[in-house]
């Protein structure tokens, strides 16, 4: 059997599970989506949001990219946040990031990769900014894991400098944000950090005016 026909067989198994166990899954499913949160993850196989927290389809809208980031410019991520934000109205946004990161690893190197340099440029300047804390250990798995927590830190400070953000917390004081960082060795997900919607949290030069936002 050709290894997709298998994903194929599985699907059908699965769907008649889940059936199964619930009658009206699929029905009620197809009806509508009202996630209350929002996953902003790696792309590693490794990491699914779903299935690491124990959620089912229809719980978690999901944006998935290498190493988890928040790139200001990036129009797939904001695109997400926004529709998640101003449409499904999540209450909380998780950036999980996770030990042993591929990415966080490849931008800790000088190695030139092509067009993903341009991507991992982001976590380099992150890299920068928290060089000292990152040099002073001395294992090079244990600089990537550092780096990894770190840069889960910064995506959030990213999400509550973009307008999206500040506009929701200036409305509806929602939603809260996340920091997590998952272990691939034990499947367990450890907060680093979370971030209420009060706008004292937000650096003052990030900050949009309140009034400003409100009528936007
Ligand atoms: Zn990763």
């Amino acid at each position: 059997m050709n290894p997709y026909e298998k994903l194929l067989l599985q699907n059908k198994a699965w769907s008649e599970e889940m059936v199964e166990v619930d009658k009206e899954f699929f029905q009620r499913l197809a009806k509508q989506q009202k996630p209350k949160f929002l996953w902003i993850g790696c792309s590693d196989s490794r990491v699914p949001a779903n299935e690491v927290t124990g959620t089912d389809p229809g719980e978690i809208f999901v944006h998935r990219n290498i190493a988890n980031m928040v790139v200001h410019t990036d129009l797939n991520m904001l695109s997400v946040l926004q529709y998640a934000v101003e449409v499904l109205e999540v209450e909380h946004i998780i950036v999980c990031g996770h030990y042993g990161c591929g990415g966080v690893d490849a931008a800790l190197t000088p190695n030139h990769l092509g067009l993903i340099n341009k991507w991992l440029r982001n976590i380099k300047e992150v890299y920068s900014k928290h060089q000292s804390e990152i040099d002073a250990i001395e294992v090079h798995a244990d600089k990537v894991d550092k780096l990894v927590e770190v840069n889960v830190i910064e995506q959030c400070q990213d999400l509550i400098k973009t307008s999206i953000v500040q506009k929701a917390w200036a409305n509806r004081k929602a939603p809260e944000i996340h920091g997590w960082v998952y272990g691939l060795k034990d499947g367990l997900v450890k907060e680093l950090v979370t971030i209420k919607p009060d706008f004292d949290n937000i650096s003052p030069i990030f900050r949009y005016d309140m009034d400003q936002l409100k009528d936007s």
